[in-house]
């Protein structure tokens, strides 16, 4: 038996205080500053681990790591052989982040597990809530650790990595979580295409256009795909300040220039509604050398470009090298793009994206759909096989900031829709 929209209604939202509590305890667990730091194979995200794991034990669900130290907690179903449905999102956040971007989604799918357990319902195949490692790429500058070591897919030289505040690399960090490193390596899978089901990411919202539309909950549409270039180096010629212009070959002016080229792609790609973006993270000359009086020979820059089409990324990547090559000519500068990393665009499955927006419209939630500009483990997920979804839940402020202003009630709306969609599916006689 499905359980009516309004008993899915009554038992997610009876669950507020409990709901806030768990997010009061990874908050207070995990507090810097204004904000939370859940560092990606340290200490905070250690926290969040084993907060989460003892919260799922207590509901007698069954626990388990993977060799990545990526955590699921399963309710069984009546068939354990059977495809599975997943739920969850990352613990990590980003140094002085939210409470919010990524935990909502771990605690949304014990929502929706818990739930079906107050409901009685027995599931068809086992319903999991995944806690996934290292999604906050800032850490590493890889994307997606967690995610694609599970699926074995974790790219070659990415454990050799080094943290970028601690120095040390990712193999050392993940073994002192307890990591299995050679099964990593080996490219050792825990988890398959062919035995999930289906799998839905809850996440916040990181820009305001639930907000804008005063709409609580969004489905999303895909997860963009991403070229990086983390460590561009422009160089040029480092002179006295006198030098005139036409002798000059300053690296600040060739970073600026382009810079300001770069926006104007996307100004282009905007105004013929090719959705995109390109974020420069860091921007910086060499405090060894720079000075007030000297012309910068040199400038160091981070490159993030999205896009949501493939053909669309493979065009932008051109017009970003082609835009090097010409500021670099006319600025008698070298650009050094440096290594390069990538991730593929992933689509939402249209039957699982359908199927939440039956959800929401049978429980009376209003969603919209919404392409999310942000990345997202769900993009492992899909790029690997297996049907998915996003749910968005509306916040002001963004994330990755302390200022991440989620609502428990928004977040119960988004939770009862992820709850529903399991229902239906756990107890659907369809494969
Ligand atoms: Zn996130």
């Amino acid at each position: 038996m499905v359980p009516t929209p309004s008993d899915i209604l009554g038992v997610v939202m009876s669950q507020k205080s409990d709901v806030a509590a768990l997010f009061d305890k990874l908050r207070a667990g995990s507090r810097d500053g204004d904000g939370v730091t859940r560092d990606t194979y340290g200490p905070g995200e250690e926290f969040a681990h084993r907060l989460i794991a003892a919260h799922a034990e207590n509901m007698g669900l069954e626990t388990r790591r993977d060799h990545a130290a990526n955590l699921f907690m399963t309710l069984p179903g009546a068939d354990r052989n059977a495809p599975c449905l997943m739920t969850g999102s990352h613990l990590d956040s980003v140094a002085n982040g939210g409470n919010f971007d990524g935990a909502a989604g771990v605690i949304a799918g014990l929502v929706a597990i818990g739930s079906l357990q107050r409901l009685g319902l027995r599931p068809r195949c086992d319903v999991t809530a995944a806690a996934i490692r290292a999604e906050e790429s800032v850490w590493f500058e890889v994307s997606y650790i967690g995610s694609r070591s599970a699926f074995g897919v974790l790219p070659a030289g990415a454990l050799e990595a080094k943290r970028v505040d601690t120095g040390r690399t990712l193999a050392e960090h993940m073994a002192e979580c307890g990591a299995a490193i050679d099964d990593v390596r080996a490219g050792k899978a825990s988890l398959e295409a062919g035995s999930i089901k289906a799998w839905v990411e809850l996440h916040i919202e990181q820009a305001p256009q639930l907000v804008a539309a005063s709409l609580p909950v969004a489905v999303g549409t895909g997860v963009p795909g991403n070229f990086r270039y983390p460590q561009v180096k422009i160089v040029g010629e480092y002179a006295h300040v006198g030098l005139p212009r036409r002798f000059r070959r300053d690296a600040v002016l060739a970073a600026s220039e382009f810079a300001v080229g770069l926006d104007e792609i996307w100004k282009k790609s905007d105004a013929s509604a090719r959705p995109m973006a390109f974020t420069i993270g860091r921007f910086h000359t060499d405090p060894k050398e720079h000075a007030l009086t000297k012309v910068a020979g040199a400038l160091t820059l981070s490159l993030d470009v999205r896009a949501y089409d493939k053909v669309h990324l493979a065009e932008l990547e051109s017009a970003v090298l082609e835009l090097a090559r010409d500021v670099g000519q006319r600025r008698g500068v070298k650009f050094h793009l440096g290594a390069r990393t990538s991730a593929d665009v992933a689509p939402s499955h249209p039957d699982v994206f359908a199927k939440l927006i039956d959800s929401a419209k049978m429980l009376g939630i209003p969603a919209m759909p919404l392409a999310s500009p942000a990345s997202h483990d769900t993009a492992t997920f899909t790029v690997a096989g297996v049907p998915s979804a996003m749910l968005f839940v509306r916040n002001a402020n963004g994330s990755h900031n302390p200022r991440e202003a989620m609502e428990i009630d928004d977040f119960l709306q988004a939770a009862a829709v992820l709850t529903y969609w399991l229902a239906a599916e756990a107890t659907s006689t369809a494969t």
